[in-house]
């Protein structure tokens, strides 16, 4: 039987048959992958405690036909930080739900691994009010990355450059619009309306220049983006909008200094 070794992000833990259970792992050396753990409902299961939702782990894997099996594995970091805090714990749920659903299995991608990796390592340390902006930048740069990187520079209607404008975010076009050229409903789905410092800010995210954004609507843009291109809804989302709303005072406190 082949083995092989793997640095990994547990994304989803759940029950399969006896006493094992099904992991969704992603993963530096295969992209996303399904493992089995057996025993690992058993309390004293040797692998279990280093495979908790969210822990970054080393991997000692065995090739199956259809499952690989965990044979060994050693925590590297300890979700506990993520675990411990309501809106730690909903963040990294809700990065986890979102690569299951977008990322497919066994594609090796560098890039991603450390969008990844970084995210979580990040949200583990981060205060608090840090936590959905570094969350929305996770957001641009996964759907950038997976190919659903928005046009916002000029208008999607008249080809108006858009740039130190006002201008609306539209999420189901993947694309912006000015102010004035007719949309219909469908293209309004979800839409943000951007001021011209917001416009500016999702730019910089989208080329990496900005790592920690202020505007609220560059969160909220970040996420109807990620909504509009989902084929089933995220448990998660709501929670995020739900536990981003007390961020809201504090941005905008601090940008009105
Ligand atoms: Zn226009």
């Amino acid at each position: 039987m082949s083995t092989y070794h793997a640095r990994a992000i547990v994304l989803r833990r759940e029950t399969w048959r006896d006493a094992a259970r099904l992991y969704t792992l992603y993963t530096r050396e295969g992209g996303k992958l399904l493992a089995v753990g057996r025993g690992t409902r058993k309390v004293l299961s040797k692998l279990g405690p280093h495979l908790e939702p969210f822990t970054l782990v080393d991997l000692h894997l065995a090739r199956g036909r259809k499952l690989d099996t965990l044979c060994g594995a050693i925590m590297a970091r300890s979700p506990e930080p993520l675990v411990a805090d309501d809106r730690r714990y909903v963040a990294a749920s809700f990065v986890a739900e979102a690569l299951d659903h977008f990322v497919k299995l066994g594609e090796r991608d560098e890039e991603l691994w450390r969008l990844v990796e970084s995210w979580y390592a990040d949200a583990a340390v981060l205060p608090e009010d840090r936590l959905m902006p570094r969350l929305s930048v996770f957001v641009w740069r996964l759907l950038s990355h997976l190919g659903y990187h928005p046009k916002l520079e000029a208008c999607c209607e008249c080809g108006k450059d858009l740039r130190y404008e006002h201008s609306r975010f539209l999420p189901a076009r993947g694309s912006a619009a000015c102010r004035l050229c007719p949309l219909d409903e469908r293209a309004l789905a979800g839409a943000e309306t951007l001021d011209g410092q917001a416009h500016a800010e999702i730019l910089a995210v989208l080329e990496g220049a900005a790592k920690m954004p202020l505007h609220h609507a560059t969160i909220r843009s970040s996420l109807a983006l990620l909504e509009s291109q989902l084929d089933r809804p995220l448990t998660c989302l709501p929670l995020v909008r739900v536990h981003l709303a007390p961020a809201r005072a504090t941005l905008e406190a601090r940008l009105a200094f």
